[in-house]
């Protein structure tokens, strides 16, 4: 296929519909079709990307292989697609605004005025077909954060209404609504979703194809009814409605033709049957569990659904591969002591010490793990959760009793965990830390080489401190043996405690790179590890 199609997820009533879910399903079904797909997601915000924001204002920051701090729905396009975003796949209006006034500094535009139409749409359908410059796709879905009718999207919608103009038939506006049931009346009502679609319709853009959300099924009437007042055919009309994963919306989106409707409207031939039979395959597992393993996350933002979702996301992808459902228990770090800690951990198959930033909580993790670590129960520590077992490890095994992170006390005098000297020089946040994918050697003959089955591995990272290699010697001779090397900067990248059952740290983020087709290894390794513990 030559021309490149593009999509466009839109979104009225509310927010938090699942734009992420539907855009991700959408390319699910077009991958499975043998075509080519990526997805971008455009957030109305100021900020240049969510790496500065708390994980209580956008939930968790993704990175992609390239060093991009993003939006949590591209983990989702991975997980689903098993196809790798980048920078270019997130778009902000702060990336949008900085690029047009750089140029305009540069004497670009010189003599005009610089205004939102035409420079700024200009800038976001740049940025908008960008994708399709370095490979052919032959979808491009985008899809647009924030709700219709907020006024910060707007040079957005507009972006779309004059791509819509250009490409003409190679442009599809998909517009995810709500459809409450008001059990008073006993009834669904659609009169949100026209007034969404309206609201579209004042800038000019009439959706192709309105995805309803419901927790009732769409009658033909409610269906025949949207389609009437939205000016869309009812086939157009699509019901998705609640389920109990995720990961049901691609094959109920297939259920409701929804890939039809696509290919229909972007006049491609309806010649084959898309291959889910690896995605069925997973879902069964998913639901017919043989067991139940527990495994308890430590972190600080834990009351907040989004803040480890890639975590979580990959602890199904492991219990399913595995044969068990994971039953992720949250504990608040800050609440966790020495004299709460056996009854908070004691029945757990597993524990898992989060990444994180700043002091609060720290002192929870370190009592955490140090209960783990005596007790032998499966400790998989990422990133601070890592940094974390070498402080706990120096205290209490090594007898270094002030031993700490730098980032928590300046003057200790045992910096186990010290700041990367190249970070020591920069001064600015924002896609400052040590961002993105990079290699990382495993040491011949041990496990974690049987976990991944290669010597040479990529993993993610979004860091500033690392393992002070001046007390490796000690920590070595004790126990705490480095498994995994970046050898051109010399960074421990996995610490492995020798004698117990499953206890790795990681300084990367395994978790950014778990998809359904794919499940992180070191996630499947840890939840067989907790699977053994439960069956002791
Ligand atoms: N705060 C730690 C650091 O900067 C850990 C970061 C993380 O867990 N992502 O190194």
């Amino acid at each position: 296929m030559s021309t490149t199609k593009y999509i466009f997820v839109t979104g009225g009533v509310t927010s938090s519909l699942g734009k992420g879910i539907i855009s991700s399903s959408i390319a699910k079904l077009l991958v499975a079709r043998g075509f080519s797909v990526t997805i971008q997601k455009l957030d109305p915000y100021i900020n240049i990307d969510p790496g500065t924001l708390n994980p209580y204002e956008h939930g968790e920051c993704f990175v992609t292989d390239d060093g991009a701090e993003t939006d949590l729905d591209l983990g989702h396009y991975e997980r689903f697609s098993n196809v790798p975003t980048s920078q270019a796949n997130n778009v902000t209006t702060g990336v949008i605004y900085q690029s047009v006034i750089t140029k305009e500094r540069m004497g670009e535009y010189l003599g005009e005025t610089v205004q939102v139409i035409p420079h700024i749409t200009d800038e976001i359908k740049y940025r908008i077909k960008l994708l399709a410059h370095r490979i052919h796709y032959d979808f491009i879905i985008t899809e647009i954060g924030g709700t219709v009718g907020d006024i910060e999207s707007l040079p957005f919608i507009e972006a779309v209404r004059q791509l819509r103009w250009e490409l003409g038939f190679n442009c599809v506006v998909v517009h995810l609504t709500l459809v409450p049931y008001l059990a008073a009346a006993g009834e669904l009502k659609t009169k949100p979703t026209q007034h969404s679609v309206k609201t579209l319709l004042e800038s000019g853009v009439q959706p192709d194809i309105i995805v309803c959300r419901t927790e009732k099924h769409l009658s033909e009437g409610i269906r025949n009814k949207i389609a009437l007042f939205c000016n869309v055919s009812p086939s157009s009309v699509i019901e998705c409605i609640d389920v109990e994963s995720i990961y049901d919306v691609p094959m109920l989106m297939r259920k409701e033709n929804l890939d039809l409707e696509i290919l229909q409207k972007t006049q491609l031939p309806i010649d084959s049957q898309p291959d889910l039979t690896d995605w069925e395959q997973f879902l069964y597992a998913m639901k017919h569990p043989a067991g139940e393993v527990n495994i308890g996350l430590v972190g600080k933002y834990v009351e907040l659904k989004d803040a480890y979702k890639s975590i979580n996301e990959s602890f199904i992808h492991a219990g399913t591969s595995n044969g068990v459902r994971v039953k992720v228990q949250s504990f608040h770090s800050e609440f966790i002591n020495e004299s709460n800690v056996a009854e908070k951990l004691g029945n757990l198959d597993g524990v898992l010490v989060a990444p994180g930033f700043g002091e609060r909580g720290i002192e929870g993790k370190i009592t955490a793990i140090r209960y783990v670590r005596e007790h032998k129960i499966p400790f998989f520590g990422i990133c601070l959760g890592m940094q974390c077992a070498v402080i706990e490890f120096g205290r209490n095994v090594l007898g270094f009793t002030d031993a700490h992170s730098t980032e928590f006390n300046k003057s200790t005098t045992h910096p186990v965990i010290d700041m990367m000297e190249i970070q020591k020089k920069i001064s600015g946040m924002g896609g400052t830390m040590r961002l993105g994918s990079y290699p990382c050697k495993l040491k011949a003959g041990t496990r974690i080489m049987d976990i991944y089955k290669t010597e040479n591995i990529l993993e993610r990272h979004r860091h500033r401190f690392e393992f002070n290699n001046d007390y490796l010697e000690v920590y070595r001779q004790a126990g705490m043996i480095p498994v995994g090397v970046n050898e051109k900067d010399n960074l421990i990248e996995i610490i492995e405690l020798e004698g117990h059952p499953w206890f790795f740290g990681v300084q990367f983020h395994p978790e950014f790179k778990s998809t359904v087709a794919r499940p992180h290894p070191l996630f499947v390794s840890f939840v067989k590890a907790a699977k053994d513990f439960a069956g002791r």
